[in-house]
């Protein structure tokens, strides 16, 4: 993983791994062994990211809507 404060490529060192009882992701605290800053990462599973994905598309087709309901868009499901 690279550094997001100095740039330095795969040189950083994990302090810190969290596993939260949900069970749906993993946080870790990294320090970059260059400028020493650190900073923190969270690893979710693929499937995971789907589905978030998919959630924010619909969301986003649902502000859409709401911002001009008498546009040729499709009424999103779930809205009145
Ligand atoms: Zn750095």
């Amino acid at each position: 993983m690279n550094c997001p404060h100095c740039g330095a490529k795969n040189q950083s060192s994990v302090s810190n791994t969290r596993h939260p009882p949900r069970g749906d992701h993993t946080t870790r605290m990294r320090t970059c062994l260059q400028c020493l800053k650190a900073w923190k990462t969270t690893e979710v599973t693929n499937a995971y990211l789907a589905a978030t994905a998919e959630k924010l598309k619909a969301l986003h087709a649902e502000l859409r809507y709401a911002k001009n309901p008498k546009s040729n868009l499709l009424k999103p499901k779930g809205t009145r």
